[in-house]
Order: structure tokens, then sequence, then C-alpha cells
């Protein structure tokens, strides 16, 4: 496994759509593996592969699954990759959060974001999966989808501002 370096802005690959993965060969198993592992040193709770420069279709996720383990110290984060993942099914609520990302450092954003959305697409193997994700774990996926779709934070946010200190991990995506 290897660090990957995150782009940041101005990188036109950030503003690209992303072409959908069809191998899922030795390549791929080390994208994921690498794109994982550049998530955890950034740090942050996910990384699409825009943001190491590649405009394909992968992104990688990492949060509790369930918005009640927030709360609960005994819980486990999660790691989910997505290859060619899709917002099948999202709520007609939505809610107001405070984002940052990886590739726009220093910037906070506050984004309204579906509460619940269903995602579907293929694991690593190349087998088809589907997640139901809510609240803050839904606001990763849709900052996540987006990246793939050339979106940035601040496109959909209401508002954004300078962040002087350093940003919380939760909220670098
Ligand atoms: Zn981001």
């Amino acid at each position: 496994m290897a660090l990957r370096k995150i782009v940041t802005l101005p990188n036109p690959v950030l503003k690209r759509k992303a072409h959908p993965v069809n191998r899922f060969d030795r390549d791929l198993q080390t994208l994921v593996d690498d794109m994982v592992e550049t998530m955890r040193e950034a740090p942050g709770v996910g990384l699409a592969a825009p943001q190491i420069g590649l405009a394909e279709r992968v992104i990688v996720v990492e949060y509790y699954e369930r918005e009640e383990d927030e709360e609960n110290e005994d819980a486990r984060k999660k790691v989910w990759a997505v290859i060619n993942p899709e917002i099948v099914k999202a709520s007609e609520e939505t809610l107001l959060g405070v984002e940052g990302c990886l590739s726009i450092p220093g910037l906070l954003g506050e984004v309204e974001r579906h509460a619940e959305v269903h995602v579907r697409g293929l694991n690593r193997h190349g087998k088809p999966m589907k997640i139901k994700a809510r609240g803050w774990l839904a606001r990763i996926f849709q900052h996540e989808i987006d990246h793939l779709n050339g979106i940035l934070f601040p496109d959909r946010a209401v508002r954004v501002w300078q962040q002087k200190q350093e940003v919380e991990q939760e909220q670098e995506f």
C-alpha cells in the first residue's frame, strides 16, 4: 500500500466527470487500498478517486454505520469502498451541516443534504452492493458521489467561510 497525493483546487480533475470502472483487477485493488490509507492519513471520513488525481468512479468512506453509534464509545467505524456508486433513492427530508473538503483546505461551508440516501454500486470485486445511509453517513456519500460528477461542496453551499483553526476530522471528506 502507498499513500497517494491529495490534489487540491484549482486542479481541473476535480471539476471533471469521472469515468465508470469496468475492470476489477489488481490495479483496482491497489487503488482501493491506497485510497483507504490516504483517507486515514489525511485524516478524513471519505475520499473520491478524483481527489488523488484519477477521473474514475471509485469512493471510500469510513464512518459509523448507524447514527446511534456516533455516541457509543464501543462502536467502531466501518469502511466502504464503492465502485460506480449511484444514489437510487433520497429522502425528501434534508439536513443542514458544515462540511469541509480535503481538496479545498481551510474552507468550510454549510450544505443542505438529503437526510437519507440509498446508494447502489459495486464492491471492489465487482459484486453489486446497496447501502442505506442516514445523517452524517448519508452526507459523506452525497459529498463523495458529487466528486465523481465534478461537483464540490461550495457549488451547493448556502454559505462558505475560511476556517483559521484546524478543521475537525469528521468534516473533511
Ligand atoms: Zn471532498
